[in-house]
């Protein structure tokens, strides 16, 4: 059971106070960073999530990490959106290998009206198998939000993906405040919130900060915050960049370890990039506060480590998945659990990017 030291929740943190954090000695970041972490959360204990991809590619976003973008040539086969059979069949696989939460990622803008009664069939059918339901669907209007409430999903994932000072370095046919704007629909309809960011896109130290400002300033902490590092895929402008150095791995602990000092409640989470991560590293991470992980072989747009290999490395480090937690959200006292995916066709880039 964690500590009973808990840290008070703000939303009312500066840059220059988020900034002093990342230029704190990384020993002393990480000493306060854990100590955080196990005042909340039993610090042995690492949420494994995985995803589905109910509709893949053919996105009219431009991204410029994504590989799920029509506008870049990646190689990606786009795919309709899948039968509520194909998703059930997934899902009750999902189920008998354990878990409680099922997540559906579609490659949108935003969800036409006409597709919601689709994905509602969905969210309905497989929260009466008796799992947690979770989508990523893109930007989401008030209406659309609440009819997603109402069909009985539970969590929804939109990121913001980088500071609002970079943001137009990254993403042009959106605005940051769009994606506020969808964040607050999905706290109004009473779904829980799943937020973060990618890391490594070439922005600055000042501007990492300014992400996990704009995460732990929301009116509320997202549940859950996936920190991603860059996966440069070939075909997205980002790949192409030759001039993008990729990040000290010891930049990306640190991001670790102030999302943690700055959202204590959530689960901070090791999304995509972690593939390319050492044991090490992955390791330093979890000392830093993370304390969920995608698991399997595959993360939407990359690959992931292999579960045996996650096993191993949980082996090593006297970790364990965590299977029932109880969640010190800002509802407190909410029952938060594994996601399993079980989809083992298509390839590692056929995934949409924006969900993990
Ligand atoms: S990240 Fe999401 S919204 Fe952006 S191009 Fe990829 S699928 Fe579309």
């Amino acid at each position: 059971m964690p500590a009973v030291s808990e840290t008070p929740v703000r939303h009312d943190w500066s840059r220059g106070e988020v900034r002093a954090l990342f230029d704190l000695p990384f020993p002393e970041l990480l000493h306060r960073a854990a100590s955080v972490h196990r005042g909340h959360f039993d610090p042995s204990e690492v949420q494994v999530s995985t995803l589905l991809s109910v509709k893949t590619g053919g996105c009219p976003e431009d991204c410029a990490y994504c590989p799920q973008a029509q506008r870049y040539q990646t190689g990606v086969d786009a795919q309709k959106l899948m039968s509520t059979e194909a998703v059930l069949d997934k899902a009750r696989q999902a189920k008998a290998a354990g878990a409680s939460r099922f997540c559906m990622g579609a490659a949108w803008r935003s969800p036409k009206d006409r597709d919601i009664p689709k994905v509602a069939a969905m969210i309905r059918e497989v929260k009466a198998l008796g799992l947690e339901t979770c989508a990523t669907l893109g930007m989401l209007s008030d209406t659309q939000a609440r009819s997603l409430k109402d069909a009985g999903l539970d969590y929804y994932n939109h990121n913001l993906d980088t500071a609002p000072d970079f943001y137009n370095e990254i993403i042009h046919t959106r605005d940051y405040q769009d994606r506020l704007d969808t964040l607050e629909h999905v706290r109004d309809a009473g779904m829980k919130t799943c937020c973060g960011g990618i890391v490594g896109m070439g922005e600055s130290r000042q501007q990492r900060a300014g992400l996990l400002q704009a995460l732990a300033n929301l009116p509320a902490h997202p549940d859950s915050v996936p920190i991603n590092r860059l996966v440069k895929v070939a075909g997205t402008p980002l790949a192409d960049n030759e001039e993008l150095a990729e990040l000290d791995p010891f930049e990306f602990v640190r991001t670790i370890a102030v999302a943690r000092l700055l959202m204590p409640r959530s689960m901070v989470r090791l999304s995509a990039g972690r593939e390319q991560m050492s044991d090490e590293l992955q390791a330093l991470c979890f000392l830093a506060g993370a304390n969920s992980i995608f698991y399997g072989e595959k993360l939407l747009t990359t690959g992931n480590p292999d579960t045996e290999r996650d096993l191993a490395l949980f082996e090593r480090l006297g970790l364990r998945p965590m299977q029932v937690v109880e969640h010190a959200g800002q509802e407190g006292g909410t029952v938060h659990a594994d996601i399993i995916e079980t989809d083992t066709t298509g390839t590692d880039a056929d995934r949409p990017a924006c969900v993990a």
